[in-house]
Protein backbone atom coordinates (compact mmCIF):
# COMPACT_ATOMS: atom_id res chain seq x y z
CA UNK A 1 0.00 0.00 0.00
CA UNK A 2 1.45 3.22 -1.01
CA UNK A 3 1.47 6.09 1.75
CA UNK A 4 -1.98 8.29 1.20
CA UNK A 5 -1.13 12.16 1.41
CA UNK A 6 -3.87 14.78 1.35
CA UNK A 7 -3.55 18.08 0.18
CA UNK A 8 -6.37 20.58 2.50
CA UNK A 9 -6.85 24.07 2.19
CA UNK A 10 -9.23 26.90 0.88
CA UNK A 11 -10.07 27.89 -2.74
CA UNK A 12 -7.31 29.47 -5.01
CA UNK A 13 -4.19 29.20 -2.34
CA UNK A 14 -2.82 26.61 -4.97
CA UNK A 15 -3.18 22.98 -4.03
CA UNK A 16 -3.83 21.76 -7.64
CA UNK A 17 -0.72 23.22 -8.77
CA UNK A 18 0.93 21.25 -6.23
CA UNK A 19 -1.09 18.58 -6.80
CA UNK A 20 0.52 19.09 -10.78
CA UNK A 21 3.82 18.98 -9.23
CA UNK A 22 3.89 16.27 -6.99
CA UNK A 23 1.98 14.20 -9.74
CA UNK A 24 4.32 15.30 -12.64
CA UNK A 25 0.87 16.20 -14.82
CA UNK A 26 -1.17 18.62 -15.32
CA UNK A 27 -4.06 16.73 -14.28
CA UNK A 28 -5.81 19.47 -12.35
CA UNK A 29 -7.49 21.89 -12.98
CA UNK A 30 -5.76 25.08 -11.93
CA UNK A 31 -7.51 28.48 -12.28
CA UNK A 32 -7.43 31.91 -11.20
CA UNK A 33 -11.47 31.45 -10.15
CA UNK A 34 -11.42 29.66 -6.90
CA UNK A 35 -12.95 26.21 -6.62
CA UNK A 36 -12.79 25.16 -10.22
CA UNK A 37 -12.02 21.43 -9.28
CA UNK A 38 -14.13 19.13 -8.01
CA UNK A 39 -14.48 17.68 -4.36
CA UNK A 40 -11.41 15.07 -5.08
CA UNK A 41 -8.81 13.80 -7.37
CA UNK A 42 -6.01 11.13 -7.38
CA UNK A 43 -2.55 11.04 -8.38
CA UNK A 44 0.50 9.28 -7.83
CA UNK A 45 2.89 11.35 -6.22
CA UNK A 46 6.52 11.16 -7.64
CA UNK A 47 8.40 13.65 -5.82
CA UNK A 48 10.83 12.38 -2.49
CA UNK A 49 12.58 8.62 -1.77
CA UNK A 50 9.00 6.79 -2.61
CA UNK A 51 5.61 6.70 -4.61
CA UNK A 52 2.78 7.99 -2.61
CA UNK A 53 -1.08 8.79 -3.46
CA UNK A 54 -1.61 12.36 -3.54
CA UNK A 55 -5.70 13.58 -3.18
CA UNK A 56 -6.43 17.14 -4.50
CA UNK A 57 -9.39 18.52 -2.79
CA UNK A 58 -11.46 21.73 -3.43
CA UNK A 59 -14.84 22.35 -5.24
CA UNK A 60 -18.44 24.00 -5.20
CA UNK A 61 -20.56 21.42 -4.44
CA UNK A 62 -24.30 21.79 -3.75
CA UNK A 63 -24.76 25.99 -4.15
CA UNK A 64 -27.01 25.87 -0.60
CA UNK A 65 -24.40 24.89 1.54
CA UNK A 66 -21.63 27.89 2.57
CA UNK A 67 -18.24 27.73 1.12
CA UNK A 68 -16.65 27.39 4.61
CA UNK A 69 -18.73 24.24 5.90
CA UNK A 70 -18.46 22.38 2.48
CA UNK A 71 -14.72 23.07 2.29
CA UNK A 72 -14.30 21.92 5.77
CA UNK A 73 -16.49 18.64 4.83
CA UNK A 74 -14.51 18.32 1.76
CA UNK A 75 -11.53 18.42 3.94
CA UNK A 76 -11.99 16.01 6.62
CA UNK A 77 -13.42 14.12 4.08
CA UNK A 78 -10.55 13.39 2.47
CA UNK A 79 -8.40 13.41 5.55
CA UNK A 80 -10.07 10.44 6.17
CA UNK A 81 -8.90 8.72 3.85
CA UNK A 82 -4.93 10.09 4.08
CA UNK A 83 -1.98 9.02 6.48
CA UNK A 84 -1.06 12.67 6.14
CA UNK A 85 -1.88 15.92 5.28
CA UNK A 86 -0.62 18.94 3.82
CA UNK A 87 -2.73 21.96 4.74
CA UNK A 88 -1.90 24.70 1.96
CA UNK A 89 -2.04 28.59 3.24
CA UNK A 90 -1.40 31.47 0.83
CA UNK A 91 1.51 33.50 1.80
CA UNK A 92 0.72 36.47 -0.38
CA UNK A 93 -2.70 36.90 0.43
CA UNK A 94 -2.15 36.20 4.30
CA UNK A 95 -3.88 34.91 6.77
CA UNK A 96 -7.66 34.46 6.50
CA UNK A 97 -10.75 33.53 8.97
CA UNK A 98 -11.18 30.63 6.57
CA UNK A 99 -7.78 29.32 7.42
CA UNK A 100 -8.23 29.82 11.20
CA UNK A 101 -11.78 27.77 10.66
CA UNK A 102 -9.89 24.77 8.87
CA UNK A 103 -7.31 24.84 11.15
CA UNK A 104 -9.56 24.81 14.16
CA UNK A 105 -11.08 21.51 12.51
CA UNK A 106 -7.73 19.99 11.70
CA UNK A 107 -6.09 20.71 15.65
CA UNK A 108 -9.57 18.21 16.45
CA UNK A 109 -8.43 15.52 15.01
CA UNK A 110 -5.16 12.87 15.15
CA UNK A 111 -3.67 13.07 12.01
CA UNK A 112 -0.42 14.64 11.50
CA UNK A 113 -1.22 17.86 9.35
CA UNK A 114 1.88 20.02 7.68
CA UNK A 115 1.41 23.30 6.70
CA UNK A 116 3.10 24.82 3.75
CA UNK A 117 2.71 28.40 3.15
CA UNK A 118 2.49 28.93 -0.83
CA UNK A 119 3.39 31.53 -2.98
CA UNK A 120 6.71 32.36 -1.06
CA UNK A 121 8.62 32.96 -3.70
CA UNK A 122 10.11 36.72 -4.13
CA UNK A 123 9.99 36.64 -0.08
CA UNK A 124 11.62 35.70 2.93
CA UNK A 125 10.69 32.49 4.48
CA UNK A 126 10.67 34.37 7.98
CA UNK A 127 8.51 37.15 7.08
CA UNK A 128 6.10 34.97 4.68
CA UNK A 129 5.30 32.24 7.58
CA UNK A 130 5.06 34.67 10.83
CA UNK A 131 1.95 34.94 11.22
CA UNK A 132 1.04 31.14 10.18
CA UNK A 133 2.61 30.14 13.84
CA UNK A 134 -0.75 31.42 14.99
CA UNK A 135 -2.75 28.19 13.50
CA UNK A 136 -0.76 26.16 15.78
CA UNK A 137 -0.18 23.19 13.42
CA UNK A 138 3.91 22.96 13.83
CA UNK A 139 6.48 25.03 12.18
CA UNK A 140 5.07 26.15 8.92
CA UNK A 141 7.00 25.97 5.42
CA UNK A 142 7.52 28.40 2.91
CA UNK A 143 7.07 26.65 -0.69
CA UNK A 144 6.55 27.91 -4.00
CA UNK A 145 3.89 25.42 -5.96
CA UNK A 146 4.69 26.91 -9.30
CA UNK A 147 8.58 26.95 -9.20
CA UNK A 148 8.59 23.56 -7.42
CA UNK A 149 10.49 25.02 -4.22
CA UNK A 150 10.46 23.70 -0.87
CA UNK A 151 8.16 20.73 -2.07
CA UNK A 152 10.90 17.94 -1.83
CA UNK A 153 11.63 18.19 1.56
CA UNK A 154 7.74 18.82 2.72
CA UNK A 155 7.03 15.51 1.07
CA UNK A 156 10.15 14.23 2.87
CA UNK A 157 8.83 15.64 6.13
CA UNK A 158 5.20 14.16 5.19
CA UNK A 159 6.31 10.36 4.18
CA UNK A 160 8.70 10.30 7.36
CA UNK A 161 5.05 10.52 9.46
CA UNK A 162 4.02 7.73 7.84
P1 LIG B 1 -6.45 25.72 -5.65
O1 LIG B 1 -7.79 26.35 -5.81
O2 LIG B 1 -6.01 25.71 -4.22
O3 LIG B 1 -6.35 24.38 -6.30
O4 LIG B 1 -5.41 26.69 -6.39
P2 LIG B 1 -4.78 26.58 -7.86
O5 LIG B 1 -3.70 25.56 -7.90
O6 LIG B 1 -5.90 26.46 -8.84
O7 LIG B 1 -4.06 27.99 -7.98
C1 LIG B 1 -4.77 29.21 -7.79
C2 LIG B 1 -3.95 30.34 -8.36
O8 LIG B 1 -2.74 30.52 -7.61
C3 LIG B 1 -3.52 30.12 -9.82
O9 LIG B 1 -3.57 31.35 -10.49
C4 LIG B 1 -2.08 29.64 -9.66
O10 LIG B 1 -1.31 29.90 -10.81
C5 LIG B 1 -1.62 30.47 -8.47
N1 LIG B 1 -0.49 29.83 -7.77
C6 LIG B 1 -0.39 28.54 -7.36
N2 LIG B 1 0.80 28.30 -6.77
C7 LIG B 1 1.48 29.47 -6.79
C8 LIG B 1 2.79 29.88 -6.34
O11 LIG B 1 3.59 29.10 -5.80
N3 LIG B 1 3.12 31.18 -6.53
C9 LIG B 1 2.28 32.07 -7.12
N4 LIG B 1 2.71 33.33 -7.26
N5 LIG B 1 1.06 31.73 -7.58
C10 LIG B 1 0.66 30.44 -7.42
MG1 LIG C 1 -7.86 23.23 -7.19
Amino acid sequence: MLPVVALLGRPNVGKSTLFNQLTRSRDALVADSPGLTRDRQYGIGRVGPRPFIVIDTGGIGEAERPVEELMEQQSLRALEEADIAIFVVDGRQGLTPADEQLARAFRKQSRTVLLAVNKAEGQSRDEVTAEFHALALGEPRAISATLGRGIQPLIEDALSHV
